[in-house]
């Protein structure tokens, strides 16, 4: 393993933030993988199992067995990670602007079309090479000035060549669930079995730019721009959600360390023979047809089903209560599906998104993901 620690530029004077890389195998032996935990730097299940995957990884390393290079970031928010507002952790927004830390990261896809769109062949690999090179350069070329934009130039420039992405996050409280872009269904299906997922959620734009579309649009772009030309998707990314933020025990991440590993030995960056896929995979659904839960007013927050469960439209997902005048407000489920994630609090204010319903039935448009 060489480990590695980069000062986050642009700090306040006499404060250093560094941004930890962890590197196992040989870069250019074979494909690269990128993990990283904790962009949202209060989404605590992931950095433990980094941490496990560091153990697992070193001892792979030391076998011999990583046939390529696996780059692991165990803390991917340094910056978030410091975030405490009267003794409360805040780590999905920068606190310096009120911005999400997994949005708006750069969109290069304009440059990098402009610079390659004339040499694109019938050539996969060399596309690919070609991409690769002016998707790097389009990122050196952008001039980041805040720690929080230099930190996400960081993590970018780490992951923008590499050919699989695992970006692991939690929600409040939920069931590992996944998302990916529509035409990776396949590629991350034995991923989201492994794991055991309940859901996985599929776009082709969520909106907003979020850290693994950064990765992996950029080529479902390129291929639309020139379909003449042999341009796979070479960029594979997810955004990996285990469990709630509660949901942190030794057994749970060692599981899911072990489930990453098994899924990088079945695509053969790991040497050695993968468990079978389990056949309980779970059937992707679009992004669009994931109902919110939403409190149309105030109350206390009874949830009557659990996450996880299959609910039917019109099934009471959560009776809000109204302590003061004693009303009581029905909330119903309005598709069928599976409840993947709820809300940790149980006081709602108007407006609050209670919970999600990954539904079969595209009803929603423009931007797909939570604030
Ligand atoms: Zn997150």
């Amino acid at each position: 393993m060489r480990h590695e620690t980069f000062p986050l530029p642009g700090t306040t004077p006499g404060v250093s933030i560094g941004l930890t890389v962890l590197r196992f195998g040989l870069p250019g032996a074979g494909p690269k993988v990128y993990i990283q935990a904790g962009l949202h730097a209060d989404e605590t299940p992931g950095h433990l199992t980094a941490h496990c995957l560091r153990g697992h990884l070193t001892a792979l390393e030391e076998a011999g067995r990583i046939e390529g290079e696996i780059v692991l970031v165990p803390v991917a928010n340094p910056i978030g990670l410091t975030q405490r507002l009267n003794g409360v952790f805040h780590g999905r927004f920068d606190m310096a602007d009120g911005g999400n830390f997994n949005r708006a990261f750069p969109d290069l896809v304009d440059e990098v079309a402009e610079a390659v769109g004339s040499r694109l062949g019938q050539d996969g690999v060399a596309n690919v090479a070609l991409i690769r090179t002016a998707l790097k350069e389009a990122l050196a070329r952008r001039k980041p000035v805040s720690p929080t934009e230099h930190l996400k130039h960081m993590l970018l420039t780490e992951a923008i060549d590499a050919d699989v992405v695992l970006d692991i996050h939690c929600d409040s409280e939920a069931v590992v669930h996944l998302y990916t872009l529509t035409p990776q269904s396949d590629d991350f299906a034995p991923l989201a079995a492994y794991l055991g997922a309940k859901a996985m959620l599929l776009a082709t734009e969520s909106g907003d730019n979020p850290f693994d579309e950064a990765v992996s649009r950029p080529w479902l772009q390129l291929q639309e721009r020139f379909p003449q030309a042999a341009i796979p998707l070479a960029g594979l990314a997810t955004t990996l959600e285990l469990r709630g933020e509660s949901d942190v025990s030794d057994a749970l991440a060692e599981a899911d360390a072990q489930a990453i590993l098994n899924f990088l030995t079945h695509r053969g960056v790991i040497a050695g023979s993968a468990p079978p896929v389990p056949e309980t995979g779970v059937k992707p659904t679009p992004l669009a047809g994931s109902e919110p839960l939403t409190a149309p007013r105030p109350g206390i927050v009874v949830f009557q089903r659990e996450t996880g469960e299959r609910v039917e439209t019109g099934d009471v997902m959560a009776r809000l209560l109204d302590p003061v005048s004693g009303e009581e407000t029905l909330i119903r489920s309005s598709t069928d599906g599976v409840f993947y994630a709820r809300c940790s609090g149980r006081f709602a204010h108007a407006g609050k998104r209670l919970g999600k319903i990954a539904g079969t039935e595209t009803f929603r448009h423009g931007k797909l993901l939570s604030p």
